[in-house]
């Protein structure tokens, strides 16, 4: 099949100074949690895709000096030549698939706090550091020596930049995390030098970072200015109309304009709190003020509003994090008229958790990312099957539609069975819930591949029981049941079933997403699960009519989507929902109408009024189908089963992310030579350098 002519469009070259990009496709750098720990990992998912015809594949930060480190999140470094090696790797790997290799330096100012290098901050003024922990450091004000030595460092790392191979070296003043952002910024910048004060004076150190980039590199790379162009918090931030005085002042001075919001949380927005393209308000006009090409982002799923960006004149280039992350494919399924492929960032920033857990990035709809080079897996491609063996899926929510289509890509013949009428198992479910319309992509995307797949049979309304499965011979069962929210209150912090009075009214997510509901007045949520069920079920709630209080043994609601960068936005909402919140606090006892609820620090109880309560706490694999086989093992060879394996919640209740990871992963493993003890994934170990113990 073609491309559709009407995404001619997108596929035009763009000449970014002295470089061209061969389509408008340009994945713009975002952290991955790798970095420099994982150089040949990450350098694997850049090329990746590359492979998948991104005309541009950048690099997240490079750090370009130890004064400014982000330590403990891992990035990558360009501090001398020692990095060189690593970062090649990278562009190395880009350049396979002819794209152009684009590298994001940074010195992160007063956003680092520098716990790896020790050395003191520095940025405009002498304040707290930026960073997202409070930490107790403080960066000191930067006199005329240290601007200097900034701006060396910055070309030596440019140069350096050059000599890995990249053909796009970035100067980075965006999101508070570029440190020249903060000598941009207003309330940061309390100079009184030719570096503070109006905004020529401000603008003037990212003005020689720019030239001087371009001085060094800029013969045969380009220089593109990544900035934010407001940060959400009215006059006292930046604002779109200060940011449009600050390009039309340098307006053709980089080659390249790189928009984005400001901080990261604005930034990446989730699907819940905003729709793609919410970035057009803000850039809007923007690229009328140069004749360079400007790249934004938005979340960019749509082809269709991909090209009104390029047709309405707000970019030339369409910026992708998250979508290039949830289908490094994309640009080439549109160039081969398969958009009907492409799997869809659902905008939940679990990649964007990685970065803040410090771990290998992971995301939601594409598991195989960040395991290109561990586990060898591709986003498109599978290995062929090993065997004529037929299996059996016994659910069919993320785990099961996953390891679906994934063994039915290898050629397997295999039967998925579902107890009820939909698929898509607890996705469908909360898909209903308030603003997790966009998560129903998870399954979707499944259902659609599937649905193509000869070899795949579908049942639905089909329970099954062990006895059942014994009477279907196929060689390979996976049970992928899903969890159950538990009722009882066990979870984090209460370890035991809380007493419960026997007529009290107690609800579980479980219940509600069924349709069940609570009679009409006050509700108790408790939530000691800490993710989004908690705040999502007390917005349906008001929605509903309900008086709503949230109480949660920690400090705010949601508590683990700092990690996703929603958790203010949460709080907000519920706020202004007229949720009455409760933090720090402990479900002690359920009453008639009633609970106890204890001080998470004193263990004072007090009692609140509670005609109903929904426990929002820890669940339990759905496993019981499991347990019932195993009983029957002595069973198995006479009905020619080989294995039988719980994938997903059924083996332990997780994250969305997680049940589509155990999906695939049975998909490849089955039939796999054993592990046994062996580490399951590649790793790289750093080689170590010849040893002079220190003599003391
Ligand atoms: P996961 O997140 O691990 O994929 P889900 O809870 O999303 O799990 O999906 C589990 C699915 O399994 C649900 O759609 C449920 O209806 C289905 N299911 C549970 N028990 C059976 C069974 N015995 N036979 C068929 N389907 C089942
Ligand atoms: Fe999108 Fe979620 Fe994947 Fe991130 S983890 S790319 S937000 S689907």
């Amino acid at each position: 099949m073609g491309r559709d002519p009407r995404y001619d469009i997108l596929f035009e070259p763009v000449k970014i100074g002295p470089v061209t990009a061969k389509n408008r496709f340009y994945q713009v750098p975002h952290c991955n949690g790798m970095g420099y720990r994982d150089p040949t990992a990450l350098a694997t998912m850049r090329m990746i895709k590359a492979e998948g015809g991104w005309g541009v594949v950048c690099t997240e930060q490079a750090e370009i000096h130890p004064s400014a480190e982000i330590c403990p999140y891992i990035e990558l470094r360009i501090w001398d030549d020692q990095d060189i090696p690593m970062l090649a790797r990278i562009a190395e790997g880009v350049h396979r698939y002819d794209a152009l290799a684009g590298l994001q330096l940074c010195h992160n100012g007063m956003a680092a706090p520098n716990f790896y290098s020790r050395e003191i901050p520095m940025g405009p003024a002498d304040l707290p550091v930026a960073s997202y922990t409070n930490d107790p450091v403080q960066a000191r004000a930067m006199d005329k020596s240290d601007i200097r030595n900034l701006r060396r460092w910055h070309r030596n790392a440019a140069l350096r930049a050059k000599r890995a191979g990249f053909d796009i070296i970035y100067v980075y003043a965006g999101k508070l995390l570029g440190g020249p952002m903060y000598f941009l910024s207003r309330r940061y910048n309390q100079r009184t030098d030719e570096y503070g004060g109006s905004l020529e004076n401000r603008v003037r150190l990212l003005r020689e970072l720019i030239e001087e980039t371009k001085d060094a590199v800029g013969d045969t790379c380009a220089v593109p200015c990544r900035v934010s162009v407001d940060e959400l918090i009215g006059e006292e931030g930046l604002n779109v109309a200060e940011a449009q005085d600050m390009i039309g002042m340098l307006a053709e001075l980089p080659d390249l304009w790189d928009l984005t919001l400001s901080g990261w949380d604005n930034d990446s927005q989730t699907s819940r709190f905003a729709d793609e393209a919410y970035q057009e308000p803000f850039i809007r006009g923007m690229k009328q003020l140069t004749t360079k090409p400007v790249v934004g982002v938005g979340r960019f799923t749509s082809p269709d509003t991909m090209v009104r960006m390029v047709r309405q004149g707000l970019m030339d280039l369409i910026g992708a994090a998250r979508p290039s992350i949830a289908d490094p494919f994309l640009p080439n399924k549109l160039a081969e008229g398969r958009e009907d492929e492409i799997r869809e960032c659902i905008g939940c920033n679990m990649c964007v958790a990685s970065d803040f857990t410090m771990s290998p990035i992971r995301c939601t709809q594409n598991p195989s990312l960040g395991e290109e080079w561990r586990r060898g897996w591709h986003p498109e491609r599978i290995r062929a099957k090993q065997s004529d063996s037929r299996v059996l899926i016994v659910g069919s929510g993320a785990a099961g539609l996953e390891a679906a289509m994934m063994l039915g890509r290898r050629g397997y013949d295999l039967a998925l069975a579902e107890a009820t009428t939909i698929l898509g198992g607890r996705v469908a479910l909360e898909r209903r819930l308030p603003g997790l319309g966009a998560w129903g992509r998870v399954a979707d995307h499944r259902i659609h591949q599937i649905s193509t797949q000869p070899n795949i049979e579908i049942y639905r309304e089909s329970r099954l029981t062990a006895e059942d499965i014994l009477g279907f011979g196929f060689e390979h069962v996976a049970i992928a049941t899903g969890g159950i929210w538990r009722r009882d209150g066990v979870g984090r912090r209460v370890l035991k079933p809380v007493p419960c009075a026997g007529d009290a009214t107690v609800l579980t997510p479980d219940d509600l997403m069924a349709g069940t509901r609570p009679p009409m007045g006050r509700v108790l949520i408790y939530d000691d699960d800490h993710y989004y069920m908690g705040g999502v079920l007390a917005e349906l709630l008001v929605q509903e009519g309900y008086e709503v209080t949230i109480a949660t043994p920690a400090g705010d609601v949601s508590n683990w989507m700092h990690m996703t960068m929603e958790q203010h936005r949460v709080q907000a909402r519920l706020i202004e929902l007229g949720v009455t919140i409760r933090p720090h606090r402990v479900l002690a006892a359920i009453k008639d109408g009633a609970a106890d609820i204890a001080c998470a620090y004193t263990g004072r109880i007090e009692t609140v009024e509670a005609p109903s309560i929904v426990v929002v706490a820890g669940r339990l694999p759905a496993n019981g189908l499991l347990a019932d086989l195993k009983a029957r093992q002595s069973d198995w060879a006479d009905a020619g089963i080989l294995s039988v394996a719980a994938i997903g919640d059924a083996l332990a209740p997780g994250t969305i992310a997680a049940a589509v990871f155990a999906g695939r992963r049975y998909a490849e493993d089955l039939d796999a030579e054993p592990v046994g003890d062996a580490v399951p994934f590649r790793r790289e170990i750093a080689e170590l350098t010849e040893v002079e113990w220190p003599a003391h």
